[in-house]
């Protein structure tokens, strides 16, 4: 098991890659770093770019391969080296990566980028990054599905979010910043009203600066976790923001446990026109096991609810690799998902800390077969008219996959692709969230605090930021 990493001075400079490169094969454990000293034993990586001499040493378990390549063009260099290292580790029994040497979040951007500036894009995608075939397939469509959309944005067009970042409980296998338990829900009130005024703050710089708001997005958490009467405060308080016209309004319904009629009648009132009803599975036994503490069957009476309310654009979240799913299992959960005509389907694979509870209590088995189960998903969802039509990846996430968004033919969320593709400023309220300031090339961020404890008590001082964002747009002015 490779336990250190060696490199020499030159290699060093892209130590930060080769590092989340050789992660994504599966080490468990904390990695030694060493500069300019020559290893010894076994169990370690070793790089080299010596005057264009670059070499890749891979020492694990007494075996050792050594890759070795002569580039002229230091630009060139990172590159070489992860390739390298994918070779070495191939021989070491490996399986080929399925987005070979590209270890970012966004890959479809990447490549996306590569067909701008290259001129045999495809095999440079192919022989150089090392991207399977099946991934450059599903980037493809991608990428295509998105060009109409990115078409239609225009700087002063801006997205809307707003965090609700609160569940009735957690599920075992979330990372993400969630507020759940009694002590974290006591805090919601104080939350919503705090929430209501960084609102306000928006609405003034949307008028100021003339902006135009193109779609909102109430996510969570678990925006449902609101009642009734918040929901309607807060769909009020959007209409400050000349929403009429908007082309999208989406509110995270998410768990079925805290879905009701008059929750989705105050988000269909106020015009939220796209939902989501996140199962994770159709298996009961898979809900169980993973604590999400509801059951099949109230997601399909959650389907019925929200169509007697009106909603016909509906995404529902399926994760492939969660405990207890079998490769047959999620197939025949994927079938159920199919057989309630959600028009969105968004296929997560399974991220897990590898030092957190879920992954210690089912080991090295957690996330099995995920690939084969997104394989699954792509041929069942393609074949009965789904489009895959965004694409993003996570840290630790299984088998190296990815999320994919699938969609009906017009169904495809517009938020879901400014957001992964960082090309339209957005907007973001509430704790945990994130504005991103597009300026045509760049993204900057900023940040609101974590949790929701802090953005209660550190409002004021948090808000101080807004003068970055009022700062972007005084020096857009000129903006089309
Ligand atoms: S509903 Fe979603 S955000 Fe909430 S605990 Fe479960 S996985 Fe996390």
């Amino acid at each position: 098991m490779i336990k250190s990493l060696y490199f020499d001075n030159t290699a060093y400079e892209f130590a930060y890659e080769l590092e989340r490169l050789i992660r994504n094969f599966s080490l468990p454990h904390k990695l030694e770093f060493y500069t300019d000293k020559i290893p010894g034993g076994t169990d370690y990586a070793y790089y080299c770019a010596d005057n264009g001499n670059l070499s890749v040493t891979v020492s694990d378990n007494g075996i050792t391969y050594t890759e070795t390549a002569h580039i002229a063009d230091p630009s060139d260099y990172e590159t070489e080296l992860c390739r390298l290292l994918c070779r070495c580790m191939e021989k070491h029994g490996h399986a080929p990566l399925p987005w070979g040497i590209l270890t970012g979040v966004r890959p479809v951007k990447y490549i996306r980028s590569i067909y701008e500036t290259h001129d045999n894009a495809e095999d440079y995608i192919r022989n150089t990054l090392l991207v399977s075939d099946r991934k450059l397939k599903l980037a493809n469509d991608v990428i295509r599905l998105q060009k109409p959309v990115l078409d239609t944005l225009g700087l002063k067009k801006i997205s809307l979010y707003v965090s609700i970042p609160f569940c009735p409980s957690r599920c075992c296998y979330c990372s993400f910043v969630s507020a759940s338990g009694e002590g974290a829900l006591k805090l919601i009130d104080n939350y919503f009203e705090l929430l209501l005024k960084e609102l306000d703050i928006y609405a003034d710089i949307v008028r100021r600066y003339s902006l135009k708001v193109d779609t909102v997005y109430i996510g969570g958490g678990t925006p449902t976790t609101l009642s009734a009467s918040q929901l309607d405060r807060l769909i009020d308080k959007l209409g400050e923001f000349d929403i009429a016209n908007i082309r999208e309004f989406t509110a995270e319904a998410g768990r079925p446990d805290t879905i009701t009629e008059d929750k989705l009648r105050a988000l269909k009132n106020g015009g939220v026109r796209r939902i989501s009803i996140n199962p994770q599975s159709m298996n009961d036994n898979v809900l169980q096991a993973v604590g999400r503490r509801h059951t099949v069957k109230q997601v399909c009476e959650a389907f019925d609810t929200a169509r007697k309310v009106g909603f016909e654009c509906i995404n529902s979240d399926i994760i492939a690799g969660l405990p207890a799913e079998t490769e047959m299992s999620f197939e025949q959960s994927l079938k159920r998902l199919c057989d309630l005509s959600p028009k969105n389907i968004t296929v997560h694979t399974l991220s897990l800390k590898r030092s957190s509870a879920l992954f210690r209590q089912f080991g090295d088995d957690i996330g099995k077969g995920a690939e084969n189960m997104t394989d699954t998903a792509y041929d069942m969802l393609t074949e009965k008219g789904y489009l895959p039509y965004y694409l993003y990846r996570q840290k630790n996430i299984a088998d190296n996959l990815e999320n994919v968004g699938y969609c009906k033919d017009g169904f495809e969320s517009i938020y879901n692709i400014c957001i992964m593709e960082d090309v339209q400023t957005i907007l973001a309220a509430g704790c945990g969230a994130s504005t991103k300031l597009y300026d045509g090339k760049n993204v900057s961020r900023v940040i609101n605090y974590k949790y929701p404890y802090e953005y209660i008590s550190r409002f004021e001082l948090m808000n101080e930021r807004k003068r970055e964002i009022e700062d972007f747009f005084e020096s857009k002015l000129t903006l089309a």
